[in-house]
């Protein structure tokens, strides 16, 4: 069979790749072993947020997150998208100093963002432990359900005729991809959007599994309002290696509360691990002691797809090229999935993309991680 396109993984990032290009007018094919959504997309928190650890991953979350808000109007209900906005919390004046060089930053960016006083932080989230120093409301932050949403866009992929095939992808290259079974696929581009599977398929990419955990809450309506996050987290989740925990609670539509987040490489048990567990939730009782009287009624892990320079891999693999990438993005995937199709798509229509490309493409990161 032949394609302009073969997008490889239907998780968040390959379903969103897919509808763009099918949309585009490419004839596509988007391959998964399994149902749209059950990778890391599955396992996610599903926070859409602006992040700025670097100037080239503020331009990426804030551009997509421009496009959920376009998006929202297609979503189904099922997709649970709210904007609750992110309260991050600064525990100390330390935190708060951070606090004032991020709202600068954001605002400078065109990013809305209102540093907080503590009386302000207790009117908005009253479960908070006292004693905090304020935080910093970023309001049009977001929280969705995503394994739902990459239903959406894999069915949005198929209404703009892309085909939708079930099958385990085991060789990709030359314009070929190999299904189990020995059935292949003959394309210009394969769009590799495996998550943290891409490496199987592509051994030389510069890509580290990076394990999570969540718990989930029983429902507690109206007991936390925005995606509340520590300031503290940007400390822990910048760190390279070692494991680390932040307090970070989401409230669902539903009224439960979701809890992380850990973040643990060289982690390859997919099994919950319940010392690390405790952890978590003890930093997160530390931030709301009322989380302690909760009943918390599942857990469960994920691993995020990381890159050595924090960012995405989009464009062009240097070592074939048929074979472009939609992969490595960590702990972002839910939020930069939108993004990355876009800059996929103007890429191979030779079209410039809203924010520029270069970035994220897999040449940089193999720069850096040489
Ligand atoms: C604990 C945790 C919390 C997170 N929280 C957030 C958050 O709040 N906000 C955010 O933006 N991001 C978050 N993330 C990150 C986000 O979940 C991921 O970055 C994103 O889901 C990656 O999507 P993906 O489509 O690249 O990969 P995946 O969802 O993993 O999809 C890959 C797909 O490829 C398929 N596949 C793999 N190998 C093959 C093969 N050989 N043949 C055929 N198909 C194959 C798989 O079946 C799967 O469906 C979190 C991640 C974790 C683990």
């Amino acid at each position: 069979m032949d394609f302009d396109s073969v997008v490889v993984g239907a998780g968040i990032v390959g379903s969103a790749c897919a509808a763009e290009l099918a949309r585009a007018g490419m004839k596509v094919a988007l391959v998964d072993i399994a149902d749209p959504g059950l990778g890391a997309t599955a396992a996610g928190m599903g926070h859409i947020v602006v992040m700025d650890d670097s100037p080239a991953q503020l331009a990426l979350t804030h551009y997509s997150r421009q496009l959920w808000d376009a998006l929202e109007t297609s979503l189904t209900p099922a997709c649970e998208y709210r904007r609750t906005g992110t309260l991050w919390i600064a525990a100390d004046e330390e935190e708060m100093q951070e606090v004032l060089r991020k709202r600068a930053l954001y605002t400078d960016n065109g990013v809305a963002a209102e540093a907080i006083t503590a009386d302000r932080l207790y009117e908005l989230e009253p479960s908070l432990r006292r004693g905090m120093s304020g935080g910093l409301l970023v309001p049009d932050d977001g929280v969705v359900y995503a394994p739902a949403v990459a239903r959406v866009l894999a069915m949005q992929a198929c209404d703009a005729g892309a085909v939708p095939i079930t099958g385990k992808v085991t060789a990709v290259g030359d314009g070929r991809v190999q299904l189990e079974g020995g059935a292949e696929l003959r394309t210009r581009r394969i769009v590799v959007a495996a998550g943290e599977w891409s490496t199987r398929l592509l051994p030389d990419l510069p890509i580290r599994r990076r394990k999570g955990h969540l718990a989930i809450t029983d429902r507690y309506p109206g007991m936390v309002r925005h995606q509340l996050v520590e300031l503290g987290y940007l400390k822990s989740a910048h760190s390279i290696s070692g494991d680390s925990v932040a307090f970070n609670i989401q409230p669902r539509s539903t009224g439960q509360l979701l809890i992380g987040s850990s973040r643990q490489y060289g982690a390859e048990d997919s099994g919950v691990d319940f010392a690390l567990m405790q952890r978590m939730l003890a930093r997160a009782t530390e931030y709301m002691p009322a989380l302690a009287d909760l009943s918390i009624i599942r857990m469960w892990t994920g691993f995020r797809a990381a890159t050595p320079n924090k960012l995405p891999l989009i464009g062009p693999w240097t070592a074939d090229e048929t074979v472009f990438l939609a992969t490595g993005h960590e702990g972002l995937g839910i939020t930069t999935s939108l993004a990355t199709a876009a800059l996929l798509s103007s890429y191979f229509a030779g079209r410039d993309s809203t924010i520029p490309i270069a970035p994220y493409l897999p040449a940089n990161a193999e720069a850096a991680h040489a």
